[in-house]
């Protein structure tokens, strides 16, 4: 399937979560088998072109992207977890968002000091989380060079954020 095609599975949803907001929903991409599979495959070519030794994602849509590719190419997956939800001690990490700040936590031990982490979402708005998710994995002592994304609203920047950060991004769609 092109880009296009798989563009055209994505639902855009208005005034979600907020008035004004256009929510791009993946659940009509994913529900659609073929371009599930299409949407894995050219995210695990990417990854594996980065030599991913294992793969993170964000709760919770990055978990459906990223297990799945984790799963192709046979490499472990790392939860990045939102607060309070992991079961044992964590780092974490602050990060702001428009109005207020959320956090991110990861188990220290889900990742080998020095391995090659990818790291993988549905989407890139500002890049806030995504760049979060970064800084979380290199206090765990992983290397993160590539993050691949469904979607990218780039009038956002967040690529860009992501690109000063040392991340190369790739994405699907625009
Ligand atoms: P950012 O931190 O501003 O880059 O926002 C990206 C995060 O918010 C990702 O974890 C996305 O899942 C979520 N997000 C922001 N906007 C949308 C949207 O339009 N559709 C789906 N998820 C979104």
């Amino acid at each position: 399937m092109s880009p296009d095609d798989l563009k055209a599975l994505v639902r855009t949803v208005p005034d979600f979560p907020a008035q004004g907001v256009q929510f791009r929903d993946i659940t009509t991409l994913i529900a659609h088998g073929e371009g599930f599979a299409a949407a894995v495959e050219h995210l695990a070519g990417w990854a594996q072109a980065a030599g991913a030794e294992a793969v993170a994602g964000m709760e919770a849509r990055g978990f459906i992207f990223g297990a799945a590719v984790a799963v192709r190419l046979g490499v472990g997956f790392v939860p990045i977890r939102k607060r309070g939800k992991l079961p044992v001690a964590t780092i974490g990490i602050d990060y702001a968002l428009e109005y207020g700040s959320d956090r991110l936590e990861m188990d220290p031990d889900a990742i080998a000091p020095g391995r090659n982490v990818v790291v993988i979402d549905d989407l890139i708005a500002t890049g806030g989380t995504a760049l979060a998710a970064v800084e979380l994995l290199r206090k765990a002592g992983a290397r993160v060079d590539h993050a691949l994304f469904a979607i990218d609203l780039h009038d956002l920047g967040g690529a860009n954020r992501l690109r000063a950060a040392g991340v190369a991004v790739e994405a699907l769609m625009d």
